[in-house]
Order: C-alpha cells, then sequence, then structure tokens
C-alpha cells in the first residue's frame, strides 16, 4: 500500500492509523487541509474488503469535506474517518470509546460526526472520551422542531433553495409553481425536500425502493409514483437524486430528459468527467457538494451554539454561491463541477509544501 503516490492523495496534513488490538478497533483518520480550521467530516464504519479501499475512501471523502466546507463559506477544514468492519457485527461499545481516545489525542485537528455506519448514539459513545465528536446534542432543529441533531431538515432546505437558484438560471423563473421534478429516493432528505416543492406548487413525481416510503409521499404530496427504470428520465423540468451516487453515468446521461440535476445525494456523478458529459448535453448540473451543503452548516453551528435562525440564513447563502458557480461556468465555458472546485480552492488556502 503506497500512501504519498496513492492517486486519491492530495497533500492531506495528517494521516492516522489507530489500531487497538484489545478492542479490535482499525481505523483511518485523515485531515486533508486545516487552513480554515479544524477538519470536521464524518465517520464512516463499514466492512472495507481491504485495508487498501479504506485508505482510497478515507482519503478521497477528506479532500471532499474540505472543498464542501470551503463552498459553505464555514470555519472548517476537511477530514473523514473510517473504522473497518461490519457495524452490525464488530461495533461495540469499547471499540467507540477507544476511538474517541484516538480522536481525543488529534487534540481538536479532527472532529468527527455520523456517517454511514454510525449513529449520534455511536458518537455519544465516542464523546465520553473526547469533545471532538459533533452532531450529537438535543437542541432546537433547524425546523423548529426538537432534534437531536438530525442534519436532514437543513440539507433538504439547501437543496430547495439550490434547486430555486438553479431553476432561475436555466428557465429564467422565480416561481415553482407548475415545475415538474422527479425525485429520486424519498428518505429523511428527499420527503422533505419534496414537501418544500409541493408548498412551493411545483408537481412531483417519487420513486424510492421502499414501497411505504412512496405511499406517503403520494398520500400527503400528491406525488405521482414513477418506477425504478424512468424516474430519472421523465419528460420533467427537474431530476433531484436523493438516494445513492453514481446515478449520472455515461448510460444515464444520455438518456436524460430534464435540463436541470439537482438534488442532495452525495457523488451523483459516475466519475469526475461526467460533469463535462451533462454540460455538453445543456443539462445544469448542480455539483453535489455545494447543494447538499445543508447538513454541514447545521452541524458547524451546534458547535458556536444552536441559532436556528442563523442556520436558516446561512444555508440561503447556497443559492449565491450556486449562482456565483452557474454564472462563472457560463462566462468561462467551463462545466459547473470544475468551476465549483476551482471556487473551493480559491477559498481555501493550501498550505505551503
Ligand atoms: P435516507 O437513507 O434517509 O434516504 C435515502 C432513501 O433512498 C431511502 O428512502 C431509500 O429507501 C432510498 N433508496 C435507496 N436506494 C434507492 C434506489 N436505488 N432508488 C430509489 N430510492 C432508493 O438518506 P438521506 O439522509 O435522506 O440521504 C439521502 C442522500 O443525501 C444520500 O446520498 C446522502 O449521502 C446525501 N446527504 C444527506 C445528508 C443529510 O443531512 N442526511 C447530507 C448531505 C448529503
Amino acid at each position: 500500500m503506497t500512501v504519498f503516490t496513492h492517486p486519491e492523495f492530495d497533500h492531506h496534513e495528517h494521516l492516522t492509523f489507530c489500531c487497538d488490538p484489545e478492542t479490535g478497533l482499525r481505523a483511518i483518520i485523515a485531515v486533508h487541509n486545516t487552513s480554515r480550521g479544524p477538519a470536521l467530516g464524518g465517520c464512516r464504519m463499514f466492512p472495507y474488503a481491504s485495508d487498501e479501499d479504506a485508505l482510497n475512501d478515507v482519503l478521497r471523502l477528506s479532500r471532499g469535506m474540505t472543498y464542501k466546507s470551503a463552498l459553505a463559506n464555514l470555519n472548517l477544514g476537511g477530514g473523514k474517518s473510517v473504522i473497518i468492519g461490519d457495524p452490525r457485527q464488530h461495533k461495540t461499545e469499547a471499540l467507540l470509546e477507544s476511538m474517541g481516545r484516538f480522536l481525543e489525542q488529534l487534540g481538536g485537528l479532527y472532529i468527527a460526526a455520523e456517517d454511514s455506519g454510525t449513529s449520534v448514539a455511536d458518537l455519544k459513545v465516542m464523546g465520553r472520551q473526547t469533545s471532538n465528536v459533533a452532531g450529537i446534542s438535543d437542541r432546537p432543529g433547524f425546523d423548529g422542531k426538537p432534534s437531536n441533531g438530525d442534519p436532514s431538515p437543513a440539507t433538504a432546505w439547501g437543496t430547495f433553495v439550490g434547486l430555486q437558484a438553479a431553476v432561475k438560471h436555466k428557465l429564467g423563473r422565480s416561481d415553482l409553481e407548475g415545475l415538474t421534478v422527479a425525485v429520486q429516493g424519498i428518505g429523511n432528505v428527499g420527503y422533505r425536500l419534496a414537501r418544500h416543492l409541493k408548498e412551493a406548487g411545483a408537481k412531483l413525481w417519487v420513486y424510492d425502493i421502499h414501497q411505504d416510503q412512496m405511499d406517503r409521499a403520494v398520500a400527503e404530496l400528491g406525488a405521482t409514483p414513477a418506477t425504478a427504470d424512468e424516474i430519472l428520465y421523465l419528460p420533467v423540468d427537474v431530476v433531484a437524486p436523493c438516494a445513492m451516487g453514481a446515478v449520472l453515468n455515461d448510460h444515464s446521461i444520455n438518456k436524460l430528459q430534464a435540463t436541470i440535476v439537482a438534488g442532495a445525494a452525495n457523488n451523483q456523478l459516475a466519475s469526475p468527467a461526467h460533469d463535462e458529459v451533462l454540460w455538453k448535453r445543456s443539462v445544469l448540473y448542480a455539483p453535489d457538494f455545494v447543494i447538499n451543503a445543508g447538513g454541514i452548516i447545521d452541524v458547524y453551528y451546534e458547535r458556536t451554539g444552536p441559532d436556528p435562525e442563523a442556520v436558516r440564513q446561512h444555508v440561503n447563502t447556497i443559492g449565491h454561491t450556486l449562482e456565483e458557480i452557474f454564472q462563472r461556468s457560463d462566462r468561462d465555458g467551463l462545466p459547473t463541477g470544475q468551476i465549483a472546485d476551482r471556487l473551493a480552492e480559491e477559498r481555501f488556502r493550501r498550505k505551503s509544501r
């Protein structure tokens, strides 16, 4: 296994390999860049097939967090951690506490939050050993309801604001009355996004692998159910991927009828090159790490003190950032993802090497 010549290595500042034979903990913490502040990012637990896969993931994801936080104008750097193991089999309180001790050793350089395979409860267990965990406090939520730290309401609102910016730019419309939107994945974020869209007058098509989620969207939001095969290819104005990644690939992009893609799912592009494929097809793509930043903004404010109104105002800036990206894309003749990367790099200073 190589590190400095690894394809995903991008001058990461710190890489910590955590091994605790007593609890079975094997984890990697990657701090990509701290020029804007401490590196905040999720702690993922996954049964990686190899150490190489875990390293690949943590290097790639931590870099992505630097870009996401910079574009969200947060005083945060980018980091991520991965615990190697099956969360359903290998997760114990002792293992999580051990992870907490490793976080503590980094002295605040990296702050861990929930990610796939870890929950609020798990972060609270790590928090017995360190204060360098986030997304764990009971506080007034972004939507005014009591919250255990779930960032989904803020993510959904940010995605809605970003979708509005895309519609304004591409279709020249400020209102969403009668806008047609296909939402793929009606989970924590997708359902809330669909509700905001419904309240704004949009017409919805939905698909989720879970029938009960579909039934709820149909009953409560008057959405039209679609099938797995058609949801991305309907003749609608906007496609909003809110489930899994890599949905924008060679196969799917050619079949898109929508001229806007604006959804919350992480890593929507199967490869970075698909940014350009979308652009060449004149599909306006709202880069996922810009439009779905509401969650990290929400978590950031947990550390500075709960303030739902400040969170809302900050999340609203996602619309302005996207507008800037769309304008620069038109002006410079470059795809929106490339422009977003450049804008982020302008906002975080690379340490001298
Ligand atoms: P979730 O698990 O609550 O919802 C995902 C939904 O997608 C579920 O209802 C699931 O049944 C459905 N789904 C899974 N596979 C599907 C498929 N093939 N086709 C259609 N539906 C499918 O997750 P979430 O928190 O709503 O997150 C949704 C996406 O947004 C994820 O990609 C996540 O990484 C990203 N995201 C979430 C947040 C957040 O605050 N929750 C923040 C940033 C990014």
